[in-house]
Parts: C-alpha cells; sequence; structure tokens
C-alpha cells in the first residue's frame, strides 16, 4: 500500500519516463484506459509504438494524480479536436476537472506528461535526435533559435532544443508563455515545458512517494 504524495497546488506536475519505466509502474496499468483509447491503440500497428502511446496516456494519469491528489485511474481522459470538431484526438482534458491542463508526449522508448493549473504543453525527443530538414525548420523556428544554434559547432542539439520548446508551445497553445527545458542524461532525453504555472519536474516516477 503507498502512500500518494500531497498535492502542491498552483503548480504544474511534469514528468520524463522510459516507456519501460511507466508499464513497470505498480500504480499504472493499461487496464486505466477508456474503451475508445484502446480501440485507438488497436489500430497501431507496430508493437513498439503502441507501448510507447499507452505509457504516455498512463504517465499522463500519474501526473494528474501527482497534481489533483486523487488516484491514477480517478481521472477520465477526453480528447478534443476544434478543427474536426470530433472527439478522441486532439488537445487531452480531464473529463471531471476541464480546468486542469494536461499534456503526453512519445517517442521512440521515452515518454512525458504534465498536468497543472490552465494550458500546459510538454514534449519530448531522443536526444539524439537532429530535427529537420532545415527548410522546414526555417519555416517554423524563430529567426533568433536559428541563428543561434548556426552559430554553435555543432548546431544539432540547439536546434532540438527550439523545436522541443516549439512543439510544448504548440500543445499549450499559448505562443507567449514560460518555457522550462531540460536534458534528461539517464534516459537519453530532451524536454520542455510551457505553462504560466512553476513547474515541478518529478525526478523518478519509480517509486510513489519520491517528490
Ligand atoms: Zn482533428
Amino acid at each position: 500500500m503507498s502512500v500518494r504524495p500531497r498535492p502542491r497546488p498552483g503548480r504544474v506536475v511534469a514528468a520524463v519516463a522510459t516507456t519501460a519505466e511507466v508499464l513497470a509502474h505498480p500504480e499504472l496499468d493499461a487496464d486505466m484506459l477508456a474503451p475508445w483509447e484502446q480501440r485507438r491503440l488497436a489500430r497501431i500497428r507496430v508493437p513498439a509504438r503502441r507501448d510507447d502511446v499507452v505509457a504516455a496516456r498512463l504517465l499522463l494519469r500519474l501526473c494528474a494524480s501527482r497534481f489533483t491528489g486523487s488516484a491514477p485511474d480517478a481521472h477520465e481522459l477526453v480528447q478534443f479536436c476544434p478543427e474536426c470538431r470530433q472527439d478522441e484526438h486532439g488537445r487531452p482534458s480531464l473529463r471531471d476537472s476541464p480546468r486542469t491542463g494536461v499534456s503526453m508526449s512519445h517517442a521512440q522508448g521515452l515518454v512525458a506528461a504534465a498536468a497543472g493549473p490552465g494550458a500546459v504543453g510538454i514534449d519530448v525527443e531522443p536526444a539524439t535526435r537532429r530535427p529537420g530538414p532545415m527548410a522546414v525548420l526555417r519555416r517554423v523556428l524563430p529567426e533568433a533559435e536559428l541563428r543561434a544554434a548556426a552559430a554553435s559547432r555543432d548546431p544539432g542539439p540547439g536546434l532540438l532544443r527550439a523545436w522541443v520548446r516549439r512543439e510544448a508551445l504548440l500543445k499549450a497553445g499559448g505562443a507567449g508563455l514560460p518555457l522550462l527545458e531540460w536534458e534528461d542524461p539517464g534516459r537519453g532525453a530532451t524536454a520542455a515545458v510551457a505553462s504560466a504555472a512553476p513547474v515541478d519536474v518529478l525526478p523518478g516516477i519509480a517509486e510513489p512517494g519520491c517528490r
């Protein structure tokens, strides 16, 4: 029996983990996913990618649980896409707690999630990934970021960080939001969170009481 840590109101809870860590977590189980999520998963043909998606959705529930103080399976995750006005994709939210902002990301065995007061966006990428091609980056990254990366001896890591920041901002839906960016060398991850609220990054997810 584990004791959940006391929530810290007004602060975002964010976490980066490997897919394997999340799938082995004692508080989390793929059965927590809703039937509509299970149906979506069944359409993903590559098992490793399916595992990443499951893990991202479970880690989101863990972060939501740390933020609200409820159990990870207490929240019903919903998604809505304003462009096609359809459920089951687009920005995620919690049905019972619509003002809580939630976000998730997955990439090649890595997952990240965040939950907090209001709009929040998170992105994770393998630190070795190099975004591109440059023609695309020139269109989507701020000029100053491109210049700063180009000025360094190896522009790759700078471009990746700029890319991760952009993705986090897009998911939060707010261009002007403050960003927290960090490296997780143990997991080989580069991550960023966009939120107006201060962010607590869980140091690890293996211990239920870790903070
Ligand atoms: Zn859509």
